[in-house]
């Protein structure tokens, strides 16, 4: 009866006067104390699960933006490279003319 309890109890989510009995009996019986802190460990990774989530995603943002910046380059730098081959073309065309 406790077993099933412990869930709600971890959340807090039970009546003060079952908390109290569930209390109790945690400090009684080894098995559903271990039981308890077993579900509390695991309870308290999955806000810690989440954040590293997160960090992850941030991670990966950066990554985007580190990419996109990339690509701006490149397209920058070929840009000015079809600039240049235009000048000296022209240069060339021109002395030729001359
Ligand atoms: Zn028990």
């Amino acid at each position: 009866m406790v077993r099933d309890l412990l869930p709600l109890y971890l959340s807090k989510k039970t009546h003060p006067y079952s908390d109290e009995l569930i209390k109790q009996h945690l400090e009684n019986c080894e098995e559903c104390a271990a039981l308890a802190r077993s579900m509390e460990e695991f309870t308290t990774d999955i806000p810690y699960f989440f954040e590293e989530e997160k960090k992850e995603e941030k991670r990966i943002d950066g990554l985007k933006k580190v990419k996109t910046r990339i690509k701006t380059l490149e397209v920058f730098i070929a840009l000015g490279l079809v600039l240049l081959m235009l000048m000296l073309l022209w240069n060339i065309f021109r002395l030729r003319a001359m």
